[in-house]
């Protein structure tokens, strides 16, 4: 099965941690629909004879544009794609562009999974991000999503917030975990050089919090949500009653996929493609009909890649499956490195499968480089 990403890069404001590509002025929006149309026209050839059977909606701030027009960029997806009747359609929606008319709106047009960026339940931490909504909207966007008739919600949560308090990530976990949301992702704040906290942290304004701290917040992230029936599928992503997100896992199984919009990667299989990070740019290559840029992943790429996506999620690594892909010698040379983090509990063998143990999962980084090739 394969996915379909479409990239909406509009928002009204920038967080500061956001290093996404986005644009905050509103020209460009009006025409944006037409222009994913041209490109979905001259991509119809990517994913042939590919069933697609998720699309999801990213940005940016999808919600940006209307239902209306979200609607037709579906339909047109689904006369130029083979597109299963039950695929998963997400959404990605800031809780302030939410009212019960507009989710129903969403809903009619097709979506059946919202997956909503509430962050924090705390208007202090919502500012110092410049997140756009404030703690009761938060709270307010998940019910109305589920009260308009959405059974499929997801939000997300940062830890790591300066200036938050254990007692206040304990409350946005179980106020979390107390709203109609089947999914959960939880992310770690990290600074980026060009947001606005990169350069709050190069003048020496704004730092990470400690280290022991930000352990002490993973570890109430997983106590919290396993009392609460959330089981941990992957490093940062949460769900109930198994309604893991089957596009975002294509990432981590290496599936196919097509994305759309400025920004936006594709992997083929074997071929990895990008569209510029530039709306002028992109707007010039779709309207000269040029394809975007690609590379080819050579087996080692595809052999470090395997391992460090495999790795992100709870199933880990599966011996016949890696066997297979790049053959018994390679299997026992990646167990020969995973000796190491093995012995040290980092790393779990069982079952012929290999794993992370949860607790080490949170500094995986530092342990995956050692299992990479060098090639
Ligand atoms: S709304 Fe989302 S994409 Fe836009 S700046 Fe904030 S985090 Fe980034």
């Amino acid at each position: 099965m394969s996915g379909i990403y479409i990239h909406i890069p509009f928002c009204k404001s920038k967080c500061f941690y956001c290093d996404f590509f986005s644009v905050i002025k509103s020209e460009g929006r009006e025409g944006f629909a037409g222009l994913l149309m041209e490109e979905i026209k001259l991509r119809s050839n990517y994913l042939v004879n590919k069933q697609i059977d998720t699309i999801y909606f990213g940005g940016g701030t999808p919600t940006l544009l209307h239902p209306a027009l979200l609607g037709s960029i579906i339909t047109r997806l689904k006369e130029i794609f083979d597109v299963n009747s039950d695929a998963e359609i997400t959404l990605e929606a800031n809780p302030d562009d939410l009212s019960p008319e507009v989710l129903s709106n969403y809903l009619k047009t097709g979506f059946n999974r919202i997956s909503i960026g509430t962050q924090s339940f705390f208007d202090e931490h919502l500012k110092l991000m410049n997140r756009r909504h404030d703690a009761d909207r938060a709270i307010e966007s998940v019910r109305m999503a589920w009260e308009a008739g959405f059974r499929n919600i997801s939000l997300d949560l940062i830890y790591g917030i300066p200036g938050m308090t254990a007692e206040e990530w304990e409350q946005n976990l179980k106020v979390a975990a107390g709203l109609p949301a089947c999914h959960i992702s939880a992310y770690h704040l990290t600074i980026e050089p060009g947001t606005r906290f990169g350069r709050l942290k190069k003048a020496g304004l704004f730092s990470e919090i400690p280290d022991d701290e930000s352990v002490g917040q993973y570890q109430k992230l997983l106590e919290i949500l396993s009392d609460n029936g959330f089981e941990q599928y992957e490093i940062s992503n949460f769900a109930r009653n198994q309604q893991y997100s089957r596009h975002n896992t294509k990432y981590w199984t290496g599936e196919p996929y097509l994305g759309l919009g400025p920004s936006a990667h594709s992997f083929d299989g074997t071929d990895r493609h990008w569209n510029p990070a530039s709306l002028s740019k992109y707007t010039a290559d779709i309207r000269e009909n040029k394809l975007p840029k690609g590379e080819l992943i050579n087996q080692n790429m595809h052999r470090n890649e395997y391992v460090m996506t495999r790795l992100r999620t709870a199933a880990g690594i599966r011996k016949d499956g890696f066997q297979s892909a790049f053959g018994e010698a390679a299997w026992l040379n990646l167990l020969d490195m995973a000796g190491e983090p093995i012995r040290k509990g980092y790393l779990v063998y069982e079952n012929e499968r290999l794993s992370f143990d949860t607790a080490a999962w949170f500094r995986s980084d530092g342990i995956l480089s050692d299992l990479f090739e060098i090639g």
